[in-house]
């Protein structure tokens, strides 16, 4: 990496070093002509992590089977691939249908681009910095970047991810920094001692995460999972795909959607087929779902129906979910549901107050909190210096029903005025808004190549500067 302000123009900068911003110049990489310059910027040293793929431990787990992890669509086969030549050829079937350890993927995305940078014909450079403003400059986008100076460029392809949010708790910030623990913080969730007693706020995946590297450091502690609607993570199974016609479901209001997948789940289980089979139908058409729900009914959907859909849609491995299963089996773990209202220090300890259902209050005193709530969706939330200067400066808006940014059918960024900023291509979780299902690699590999593909015509189209050093 490098690391100095560059006086050089680009083709094509790549915003953010995540799984997005990777899979983005790969693909740039593979489509580029000799006379292409991509320059990717992120400010952490390493590449292809984000929260997902920077544990360094072995029970985090991916949630997807490795067959469908391949970084291009059109070679399924080719994170299975990276697996067997570590593993043998005699493991391949075996590998295919695994979910292989999260840490294993950074490392295949990084293999794959290594690859293609030593292939590509084009130049390729990686700035260790943060963007922090882009404009419009002449016929160019100049970014600003964190350690001074700034960078111009033709196109963008933004894939800045999404942050986690802060404890939801009245006096948290009042609390000694150890007692309070990112869930994404891997190291120091191994650090917890074996006795502890812990509230895990949040009962998504980061909780799941926090679960196992507690089971695996041999923890004999207490651990309180707290949860407004008590739902935890659901188990995949052996693939199934249920006789199904998922697009039927388009053309309808969201109660009738409900009321048909339930009777699909009801015929599936007649048929000996688990419910799974009938989200493995659906799965391909998420996007469509969205799209084609009414604006009301999207809204019914992120007020009611999304704590079901997350738990049916983004499930675990069915060993991961053996082991929660054990641990609450045991007594070792258990589930509150209810909203955390305040934490306050109570001499050694922490004391967690939790609202009922029933408007009852719960206290629990704890040695300490992990935050397993999740990631930020509103962008204006999201403390990012990038996000905060584009809606700012109504270079962007945030997007449908207040989630992500707005960004037009094929990805590009949309302006406080409904311009379509062509050249600034958002790939991930910020098009949520538009699209919903805008965070697995199933999706974003294929908005990483389609941004890599527009970006790349739009350097070849005359009167958008003319890139070189200066
Ligand atoms: C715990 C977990 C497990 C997951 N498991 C799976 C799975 O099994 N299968 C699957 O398909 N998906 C999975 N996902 C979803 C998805 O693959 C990951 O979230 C993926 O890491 C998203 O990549 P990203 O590049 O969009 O965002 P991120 O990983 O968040 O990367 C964004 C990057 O942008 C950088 N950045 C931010 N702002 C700026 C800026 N202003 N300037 C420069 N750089 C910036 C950040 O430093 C970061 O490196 C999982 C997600 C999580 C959280």
């Amino acid at each position: 990496m490098t690391n100095r302000s560059p006086q050089y123009d680009f083709d094509i900068a790549i915003i953010g070093g995540g799984a997005g911003g990777v899979l983005t110049a790969i693909h740039a990489l593979g489509l580029a002509g000799a006379d292409v310059r991509i320059v990717l910027i992120e400010p952490t040293a390493r590449l292809a992590q984000g929260v997902a793929y920077a544990t360094r431990h072995a029970e985090h787990l991916l949630n997807v089977p490795a067959r469908r992890m391949s970084a291009f669509d059109g070679q399924p086969d080719d994170f299975v691939d990276f697996l067997v030549a570590r593993e043998g050829e005699a493991a391949r079937e075996a590998i295919a249908v695994s979910y292989a350890q999260r840490r294993h993927y950074g490392e295949y995305l990084r293999d794959r681009l290594q690859r293609a940078r030593e292939t590509a014909a084009a130049h390729f450079e990686v700035l260790q910095d943060r963007v922090t403003s882009l404009d419009e400059a002449d016929d160019m986008l100049r970014l600003g970047l964190e350690s001074g100076g700034s960078i111009r460029v033709r196109g963008v392809a933004m894939a800045v991810g999404n942050n986690p949010k802060p404890l939801p708790a009245r006096g948290a910030s009042g609390l000694p920094g150890k007692s309070v623990l990112e869930a994404w913080d891997f190291d120091a969730i191994k650090q917890i001692p074996a006795d502890a007693e812990i509230c895990i706020a949040g009962s998504g995946l980061s909780m799941v995460d926090t679960a196992l590297s507690l089971v695996a450091n041999g923890h004999r502690g207490r651990v309180h999972v707290l949860s407004r609607h008590a739902l935890l993570p659901l188990a995949h199974t052996k693939h199934a795909v249920a006789d199904f016609d998922a697009e039927a479901l388009l053309g309808m209001p969201l109660r009738q959607r409900m009321r048909v997948l339930r009777a699909a789940v009801r015929d599936a289980d007649h048929q000996g087929l688990p419910w799974q089979a009938v989200m493995e139908s659906a799965r391909p058409l998420v996007q469509k779902l969205w799209l084609t729900l009414s604006h009301e009914d999207q809204r019914r959907f992120l007020r009611h129906v999304v704590r079901y859909w997350d738990v049916h849609r983004h499930r675990i491995a069915p060993q991961v979910h053996a082991q929660l299963e054990a641990l609450q089996a045991s007594g070792q773990l258990r589930l509150h549901r209810g909203r955390l209202q305040t934490v306050a220090r109570e001499g050694e300890r922490i004391r967690v107050t939790l609202m009922m259902r029933d408007r009852r209050t719960q206290e629990l005193d704890v040695d300490r909190i992990v935050n397993a709530t999740g990631v930020e969706m509103r962008a204006q939330l999201m403390r990012n210096p990038l996000l905060s200067d584009l809606l700012g400066k109504g270079n962007a808006r945030p997007g449908m029903h207040g989630i992500g940014i707005d960004t037009c059918a094929e990805g590009d960024l949309v302006d406080a005025q409904g311009r379509n900023l062509a050249g600034v291509a958002v790939v991930g979780s910020l098009r949520i808004g538009q699209l919903w299902e805008s965070i697995a690699v199933p999706e974003l590999r294929g908005q990483a190549e389609n941004a890599a593909r527009r970006l790349l015509a739009l350097a070849r189209t005359p009167g958008r500067g003319d890139v070189g050093a200066t």
